[in-house]
């Protein structure tokens, strides 16, 4: 199962036995590598794009409609956010949180997204609902767009594979020298396609990606000023800009216009190398595909995006954020930037999933009302998409993913119960309210003062703070 998702390692490089290694030795391995890459992508999307061509064109709304949809709960039972926590029912089995003794002064603090566990479907039927079902449709075609092998394949041509791969391979040799002085049971922490990964995000942010807020004046050089938004040219059409931004030039003696097309076709982000959060990570996630690693997309209903890629050394879902360099860091946005989030949906070319939770520890602090539609709707939403997106899969292939489900679902839930145990703990008379010895909340506030550090340094972080505009995506 391995070899699906993960690329095999590289063979060692031969002990120095006094002779050379053969010249072009290295960029051979390079050559067989990609071979190797695109060999195994194109079985695996070969097999998928005729399937996928045909379940896109279906109207995807027949999918729970039979006598699989169950009847709606009672509205005291709806996973409305302005509702208090739904009461478990015998129909909507929820993993009851351990028995703590109950907090006595203070009320017990709401766990909004414990709404988010798994509830019954319910189809859309209002307005609100279909409309937010249409959005969240629209969005999981982002990572369908990056299956196309050929594309992927020329994608590769502008990354120094050779020290990626290197790089790569010292920080994996690394990681098991760490994991080998511990002692004989210990495991690297991370495997060789995550360090592939860590290699390409450094590289794509330190050298490859520029970040614009107002482009400069391709004239003088001169920053520029935002004047609104112009109609596409059909040039900028063609590459798939649906919005062009206009900035005119500060400098009174130029006041030239620059247009700030804002593409959003991975591919032609590999030409124009800028952009926001947007265009940073639809380029990078397209690109870590290109790798070889299985990738999501993750919209945030707060106005950000950013990558997971699953790691087969880990058997889960890690966390990526390219414009901030960071990696497995999941509480950067809530403990870290101190942000409240709603919705964190993961779209992958395989399924769609809910991951607010992985987000999310501490609701009190960090949710924000899910509002959009109840949470049967949502729930209902997630499965329609991810039963298109498998519906022609062959059955082993289904169940393998199901099971990547079923252990993300059970990761989700107990990262949720864990903070609950600890804030019920921190209430309780004798607790210590003191910041949480959880791994994830130390990164995330090293990321908070490494983002500080930057900002000393003068680089403008502001489009990330709470308070950016929103324009700035
Ligand atoms: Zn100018």
């Amino acid at each position: 199962m391995a070899d699906r998702n993960g690329v095999p390692r590289r063979k060692p490089v031969p002990p120095p036995s006094g002779q050379q290694l053969p010249e072009g030795w290295a960029s051979d391995l390079t050559v067989a590598f990609r071979r190797k890459l695109s060999t195994k992508r194109m079985n695996e999307l070969t097999r998928r794009s005729s399937s996928q061509r045909r379940s896109s064109s279906r109207v995807p709304t027949d999918f729970f409609t039979d006598n699989r949809q169950p009847p709606p709960l009672p509205s005291r039972h709806g996973f409305d956010a302005s509702s208090q926590p739904p009461i478990p029912s015998r129909q909507a089995p929820v993993s009851p949180p351990p028995q703590l003794p109950l907090p006595p002064p203070q009320a017990p603090p709401e766990y909004e997204s414990l709404k988010n566990l798994p509830s019954i479907p319910v189809a859309p039927n209002d307005s609100k609902s279909l409309r937010f079902r249409s959005m969240l449709m629209s969005l999981s075609n982002t990572p369908c767009r990056w299956e196309n092998p050929g594309l992927l394949d020329e994608a590769l041509g502008v990354v120094p594979l050779q020290r990626i791969y290197d790089q790569a391979q010292e920080e994996s040799d690394l990681f098991m020298a760490e994991a080998a002085s511990l002692g004989p049971h210990f495991k690297p922490a991370w495997g060789y396609q995550d360090c592939v990964v860590r290699a390409l995000m450094k590289w794509f942010k330190q050298e490859f990606f520029e970040w614009v807020n107002n482009p400069l004046c391709a004239t003088c050089h001169t920053r520029t000023i935002a004047h609104g938004m112009a109609a596409p040219l059909p040039d900028e059409q063609a590459r798939g800009a649906n919005r062009v931004e206009l900035y005119q030039c500060a400098n009174q003696q130029c006041l030239s216009f620059e247009r700030f097309p804002r593409y959003n076709d991975a591919f032609v982000l590999l030409q124009t190398r800028r952009g926001r959060s947007g265009e940073w990570v639809n380029c990078f996630t397209m690109l870590c595909r290109a790798v070889g690693s299985r990738v999501r997309w993750v919209w945030n209903a707060e106005d950000h995006v950013w990558a997971e890629v699953y790691s087969v050394h880990r058997k889960r879902w890690v966390h990526v954020d390219c414009c901030e360099g960071q990696w497995d860091t999941p509480l950067l946005y809530s403990q870290g930037w101190g942000k409240k989030l709603s919705y964190c949906i993961a779209f992958s070319a395989d399924g769609c999933c809910d991951v607010t939770r992985r987000y999310v520890r501490n609701p009190t602090d960090h949710a924000a009302p899910r509002n959009r539609c109840s949470e049967g709707v949502l729930s209902h939403i997630i499965r329609e998409i991810t039963a298109m997106r498998r519906r022609d899969m062959d059955k082993k292939e289904k169940f393998r993913l199901n099971a990547d489900d079923m252990r993300e679902d059970a990761e989700l839930r107990k990262v949720i119960i864990e903070a609950l145990a600890f804030n019920v703990s921190r209430i309780l008379p004798g607790g210590d309210g003191g910041p949480r010895n959880d791994p994830d909340a130390q990164k995330a506030a090293e990321a908070r003062s490494s983002a500080v550090t930057e900002v000393r340094r003068g680089v403008d972080r502001k489009q990330h703070t709470g308070s950016r505009d929103p324009r700035q995506q």
